[in-house]
């Protein structure tokens, strides 16, 4: 953006020419204009419970007031979704949008025939859909090019693209040949740097990775401490990084402000991550009942995407999955779906992440029936992507739910998904901090 520097007699010239500049894609309302939304159901994730006839004031991109009597300022903007249920934006704690299309998800070595700058423009797309979807905010947990997920970030904070509010970890950390690596090509080959940025083989070197990442604008951290499904040459099933190292990571990210996301399918990799003091351990397809038991003693949450199978075992069917994926995934599916069960009824914190990616980014929503197909109440599932995401995260103060204070992202649906959950599968009005995305047609 150079027109700054342009001097005063061009930039008249241009306006008397041409008209007003366009105003940027993603301007805001002006910090004073007030918006007024008419809530005819709103659900109250805070308490619980459905409030009806809501009115919620929005200025300056934040929420101002909430309630059922407030006087809507003169001159305010009035949504009416009177015959809408309006919650909060949803937010996803395990996404990865910036790895390009949908098969570089799929399939990393797709990574190595294209470059850094194609990844980040085929990721603008996935960006777009899933804020449309209903995500105004996610927690995206690590790309295979280090950094365009920093990227994809800053652009859409800039309103240069749509997308939802990005939370990102700059690359993986992972030890070499490990479920965060690049795998399946010759030895003999040598990765550029940013394909090989986060691995890393002692304490020291975990430690010197994060604060790489720190240094690099990373908001959080995702090591991998057991092998995974859509890797080639890796077993779900074993562990990766010591407790040493676990230790070391949780530390160093600690330094920076920064929380840690750990990748696990094994029950060891699982309380090892746990024991470190990770934040939340992401898949924890086969967690044990002592792992269950370690989560809820630590607060540790569970982000366990219980949906994705369907999507795996499909691309299988048509014949778009490689066949070592899909060994690794069979025996995973339905022992992650009832472990999901079994840490609901201990009472483990569970957040909603999806690993959106590996379905397509538009199908994220249908994780929620799934949910409470396997045990959750609808609210439940509906808190797991609102306040508990947002504690997740550590920004309850501004994200998470329609109350006075936080940002002005509000979705709603029609009819009720407290009574159907898959009605949240079809979301018709979008507004990110203030700025509508989507409206009913
Ligand atoms: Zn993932």
């Amino acid at each position: 953006m150079r027109t700054k520097s342009l001097p005063l007699v061009v930039l008249l010239a241009h306006v008397m020419l041409l008209g007003p500049a366009r105003a940027p894609a993603q301007q805001q309302p002006s910090p004073t204009q007030v918006t007024a939304v008419r809530a005819g159901k709103l659900i109250d994730v805070d308490h619980s419970r459905v409030l009806t006839s809501q009115i919620i004031l929005i200025r300056g991109g934040k929420i101002d007031a909430v309630g059922a009597n407030l006087a809507i300022p003169a001159g305010a903007i009035t949504i009416d979704l009177s015959n809408s249920t309006v919650l909060p934006g949803l937010i996803d704690c395990h996404t990865h949008l910036a790895d390009g299309s949908q098969q570089g998800n799929i399939d990393p070595i797709y990574q190595l025939k294209h470059t850094a700058a194609e990844m980040a423009l085929e990721s603008v797309p996935n960006a777009r859909v899933f804020l449309e979807s209903g995500f105004t905010t996610v927690r995206d947990v690590g790309v295979y090019r280090a950094l365009t997920d920093i990227a994809l970030r800053d652009a859409i904070a800039k309103g240069y693209i749509v997308g939802p509010r990005m939370f990102v970890a700059g690359a993986y950390v992972t030890v070499s040949g490990g479920a965060g690596a690049m795998t399946g090509f010759a030895p003999d080959i040598t990765l550029p740097w940013d394909l090989r940025y986060g691995e890393a083989n002692s304490p020291w070197e975990v430690r010197q990775k994060i604060r790489l990442l720190a240094a690099a604008g990373a908001d959080h951290i995702k090591i991998l401490s057991s092998g995974a499904v859509l890797t080639h040459g890796s077993n779900p099933q074993s562990q990766e990084f010591t407790p040493e190292e676990l230790a070391a990571a949780v530390d160093e990210a600690k330094h920076f402000g920064l929380r840690v996301a750990s990748h696990a399918h094994s029950p060891e990799g699982i309380k090892n991550a746990i024991r470190a003091g990770v934040a939340s351990v992401e898949h924890a397809s086969l967690i044990d009942d002592e792992g269950i038991a370690l989560a809820k003693a630590r607060g540790t949450y569970l982000d366990m995407d219980i949906y994705d199978e369907e999507c795996i075992q499909e691309e299988g069917k048509n014949g778009s999955m490689t066949a070592d994926f899909l060994e690794h995934d069979r025996n995973l599916g339905e022992t992650h779906r009832q472990n999901f069960t079994k840490a609901l009824h201990a009472g483990v914190k569970l957040s909603f992440g999806t690993d959106a990616g590996v379905c397509p980014y538009d199908r994220s929503v249908n994780q929620f029936a799934f949910m409470v197909k396997y045990g959750m109440t609808p609210m439940q599932a509906i808190q797991s992507a609102t306040t508990s995401a947002a504690d997740l995260l550590g920004k309850s103060e501004i994200l998470g739910s329609i109350a006075p204070g936080k940002y002005a992202d509000v979705i709603a649906v029609t009819g009720d998904p407290l009574a159907d959950i898959r009605t949240i599968e079809h979301v018709n009005f979008v507004m990110k901090e203030g700025k509508i995305y989507k409206q009913p047609k």
